[in-house]
């Protein structure tokens, strides 16, 4: 068996690892990388590794753009295998690419319409629509634990990585050459007492792991902290009348907020303002967790139990149209917009920061990680003025940075993890989807605490195994 690293290889997106059994050949994710619009066209458009056509089949461990984003391409390339996954990742992989595919024929209409000016040729978008329904069709979706023979000599089965939802640790039992191998890879670790979400779960047994790293030298606050926190941001809210403007990623982060705050009006720990969701694709994503309660968690499924829905309460609102999220401009404080897309660099959310940062009564509440150089950062960095849809606007309103609901297991969590493996049995580690510094930090703790051997594979790297 050989492992060949595609993508996310010493960088943290465009996830995707080749595995060479018996002459198969099975792809794990088929992400897409993120970066300068130029670069990453040409990253994601040619597969440089492989041909698409001789892969026999995907496994994909969840529905993140940077796992599953770069499907429809391979298809369009010429793939027609079969794509394992989980059944909620399916549904939410369905809208998110669909999302997608409308993102980036919505982004290269632009970019034509300024290269026709020019006289220059067109550009086709990354894939379309079209692609994304041809994709879809080739899913087969499967229940956590259930054994999934995909070949004669391997056998699937996803774990929960409680990350997103439907996330997955895969889980392969390889039979080759009369010896029997026992993979893994973790796809996006999750973290202990996330909301809504069960907590990672253990795999029995494991040779070889593939572990993602984006983490592998940070800390987070734990989840509890963001509870107080947010109680704290509304109490503040409430007094001076003031909009909080939240920057929110539609799936799952969005969802969270949305549980987080009925818990805590619930409780009564904070006064009940006006909440409005104001995205398309949250609403869609909000429909399909609603239709996987068998991914939640105890709590959750309790909350549900008493008759409770986890996301929706009476004050809050979810706008799809966008003659309605216009309207949320008249809207008067206090109250809370959460919006996307979660590092502010397109969508609505700009709206509403552009509209709201200049009024030092309001707050903007970042709760997530946002990549250099986007605006979402240029806030946390305290930079002002700050440039939104092409004006200029001064930073007035206050910033307050939330590092607590990370869905990302950080260094402890990721250690605790790779611990509750078998350090006898597990030969190799391998890290994956992190920057170098950070994986750096994540092998020397792995090699202090006597894991036989950690590897940091760069792109193109193969290993025999
Ligand atoms: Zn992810």
């Amino acid at each position: 068996m050989k492992l060949q690293f595609v993508g996310a290889a010493r960088t943290v997106t465009g996830s995707m690892h080749l595995l060479h059994i018996n002459g198969n050949k099975i792809l794990l994710d088929c992400g897409m990388y993120q970066g300068k619009r130029k670069e990453a066209f040409e990253l994601n458009r040619t597969f440089d590794q492989f041909d698409p056509r001789e892969i026999d089949m995907v496994i994909l461990s969840h529905a993140h753009i940077d796992h599953a984003g770069n499907l429809p391409n391979l298809v369009r390339a010429g793939f027609h295998g079969p794509i394992y996954s989980t059944s909620a990742t399916k549904d939410l992989a369905t809208i998110m690419l669909q999302d997608c595919a409308h993102i980036q024929e919505r982004d290269i209409e632009f970019v034509n319409k300024k290269r026709k000016r020019q006289g220059k040729n067109l550009f086709e978008p990354l894939y379309s629509q079209k692609d994304v329904d041809a994709t879809m069709k080739l899913f087969r979706p499967y229940q956590y634990h259930t054994d999934i023979d995909i070949s004669n000599e391997v056998r699937l089965c996803f774990y929960d990585a409680g990350h997103i939802l439907g996330s997955s640790l895969v889980h392969l039992m390889i039979e080759e050459k009369n010896k029997v191998i026992s993979f893994a890879f973790s796809g996006d670790l999750g973290r202990p007492n996330l909301p809504i979400l069960r907590d990672p779960e253990k795999i029995p047994d494991v040779d070889y792991f593939i572990c993602e790293s984006t983490y592998g030298g940070r800390f987070h606050d734990s989840y509890s902290v963001s509870s107080d926190k947010m109680a704290e941001v509304i109490k503040k809210a409430y007094d001076r009348k003031a909009k909080i403007i939240v920057p929110s990623f539609s799936v799952g982060r969005t969802q969270e907020l949305v549980y987080l705050l009925n818990q805590l009006f619930d409780d009564q720990k904070a006064p009940r303002i006006p909440i409005f969701v104001d995205s398309p694709l949250s609403v869609d994503a909000t429909k399909v967790f609603r239709e996987h309660p068998e991914c939640f968690d105890f709590e959750t499924s309790r909350y549900i139990m008493k008759n409770k829905d986890p996301f929706g309460f009476s004050q809050l609102t979810y706008i799809k149209n966008v003659e309605e999220s216009k309207g949320l401009n008249n809207v008067q404080g206090p109250c809370m917009i959460i919006s996307s897309s979660g590092m502010a660099e397109a969508g609505r959310i700009q709206h509403h920061l552009a509209n709201n940062i200049a009024n030092p009564r309001n707050i903007i509440l970042i709760v997530g990680y946002c990549a250099e150089n986007t605006l979402g950062r240029k806030l946390v960095e305290k930079m002002d003025p700050v440039n939104i849809l092409g004006e200029s606007y001064p930073v007035k309103a206050e910033v307050i940075v939330f590092n607590s609901l990370s869905a990302h297991a950080d260094s402890n969590e990721l250690l605790h993890y790779c611990k509750t493996l078998d350090r006898e049995k597990l030969k190799t580690v391998f890290l994956v989807h992190g920057d170098p510094d950070q994986q750096e930090k994540m092998k020397a703790r792995l090699l202090d605490e006597k894991f036989q051997r950690v590897e940091m594979p760069a792109k193109g790297d193969q290993f025999e195994v």
